[in-house]
């Protein structure tokens, strides 16, 4: 299905002014030895999780530094700026030749879709330019690479394909990531995914359940299912389960403790969701909800399809829940046009709500987006003021929710220890962390604690 959509280009340019400045790239021979480095979101460590199946499929090993690699690979995010530079960077170790030589450099990920071949002219050393919307054509472009191409790129998006692997190394012996739904067709003002991941694509529901159950074979407890939009998952397969039947399908798989779901789009989220939390117990009792802005004249400027009345609508249907969810969002301060009354409805939303978690970030233009044209007009001091507010605002927020828990018991599956301090850190199923007395064998159970000390992150915690 649909590989014939997938733009393949292998580029071999002897003889052109490329030649000389492509004398780091590796020449033909195999491929030994992989290091990768992942920037981003829960997909991108995800994606990276499943390239490197692709590479151990083909016998490859990992190692701890590039240094040791014959193909390093950065997996990139492009959501803001600042997240953009990272690559180039880390690219910059490569260009003064000796530490590049007899590698090969790929860029995979959201920078790479963006920059494309432009990356070949604005980073010579890198042979190897991927988006996530070619993942699976990663074994061809390898073999190329393998068969003496310097320059190869899968760069096309029109694509309605998965990316499926027979391995993925999953790095996180507790928690296993499971990608549901890939790409997005949204059209948010400021946002770079669509441009970026290529369209929406729904794995089918029987790909999903044999996952899941796989994972809970291997010894998984916790699974979280992950998507752009994790909750536009539309079932491409007869059963036409919706994504509330799918999240009770996995829920019930024996084996399974907790299930985990991001990230949520408010326009998609409806009441069968939170009822499907309300009778499986292992749903976990948390939400992420991005509102991105508190003001409708923001929202509607941000084309986000839903206006702050409605949101806080969908906010009042999860707190009539059994279960009292956790509730956790996405603001952007600062996007063109934001007036002070605008960021104040944002303030104002969130004393509403009482979120138990925010991510607050400053809007950042992005290239190809519909916001791009319109400018970025709140000066980057005035965007800071009002971050640093809201920041502190949602710090207070935090501090009061977290010590109206003291004394109360929650399980968590303990995922650390410091032995310097003896402490280690667990994961209640709020998505609260709890640290506790305790030591290294803790590591992996579910334990019982009882809150006795909270800040505005974490609590502190004894055995029960
Ligand atoms: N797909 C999710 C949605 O639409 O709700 C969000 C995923 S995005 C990886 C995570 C967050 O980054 C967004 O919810 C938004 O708050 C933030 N973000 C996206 N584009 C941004 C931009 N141009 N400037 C600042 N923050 C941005």
């Amino acid at each position: 299905m649909g590989n014939e959509l997938v733009q393949i280009t292998a580029v071999s340019q002897p003889g052109v002014a490329g030649a000389l400045q492509t004398s780091s790239v590796a020449s033909a021979g195999r491929l030994k030895t992989f290091y990768i480095e992942t920037f981003g979101c829960q997909m991108n460590v995800h994606d990276s999780e499943k390239v490197q199946g692709v590479l151990l499929a083909r016998g490859m090993k990992p190692v701890e530094d590039h240094a040791q690699a014959d193909l390093v690979l950065y997996n990139t995010c492009s959501i803001r700026e600042k997240a953009a530079q990272k690559v180039f960077s880390r690219l910059g170790a490569f260009r003064k030749g000796s530490s590049g030589a007899g590698k090969v450099i790929g860029v995979l990920g959201c920078v790479a879709q963006q920059e494309g071949e432009r990356f070949f002219e604005r980073a010579p050393q890198v042979g190897l330019v991927c988006g996530s919307a070619s993942y699976s054509q990663l074994p061809r472009l390898l073999d190329q690479l393998e068969g003496g191409n310097q320059r190869v790129s899968g760069l096309s998006l029109y694509t309605d394909e998965c990316f499926e692997t027979e391995l993925t190394r999953r790095d996180n012996p507790f928690r296993a990531y499971l990608t549901i739904i890939e790409g997005c067709d949204q059209r948010c003002a400021f946002c770079v995914v669509p441009m970026t991941r290529g369209p929406q694509r729904s794995r089918p529901s029987e790909k999903i359940l044999a996952e899941a159950r796989g994972l809970v074979d291997e010894g998984y407890t916790q699974i979280q299912l992950l998507g752009q939009i994790v909750n536009a998952w539309q079932d491409p397969s007869p059963a036409r389960w919706s994504f509330a039947e799918l999240l009770a399908r996995v829920a019930e798989i024996p084996g399974i403790r907790r299930v985990l779901f991001t990230t949520s789009h408010p326009r998609f989220f409806g009441p069968d969701i939170v009822q499907a939390i309300d009778s499986h117990p292992t749903l976990c009792d948390q939400i992420h909800l991005p509102v991105q802005s508190g003001s409708s004249a923001v929202l509607a400027r941000m084309l986000r399809g839903y206006t702050r009345e409605e949101y806080l609508e969908k906010i009042h249907s999860i707190r009539q829940a059994r279960r009292a969810i956790s509730l956790s969002t996405d603001v952007i301060v600062g996007f063109c046009g934001e007036t002070p009354q605008d960021f104040e409805q944002t303030l104002s939303l969130m004393k509403e709500v009482e979120y138990d978690q925010v991510f607050s970030f400053k809007y950042s233009p992005r290239p190809n987006t519909l916001a791009q044209a319109n400018g970025d007009n709140i000066e980057e001091e005035e965007k800071g003021r009002r971050l640093a507010e809201l920041q502190e605002l949602q710090r207070q927020i935090q501090l009061r929710r977290n010590q109206a828990l003291l004394g109360e018991t929650f399980e968590v599956l303990v995922e650390g220890y410091q032995a310097r301090l003896g402490q280690a850190v667990g994961r209640a199923t709020t998505n609260r962390v709890i640290n506790f007395p305790g030591s290294s064998e803790d590591i992996g159970r579910y334990l019982a604690l009882k809150v006795t000390g909270a800040g505005p992150n974490s609590l502190v915690g004894v055995r029960v």
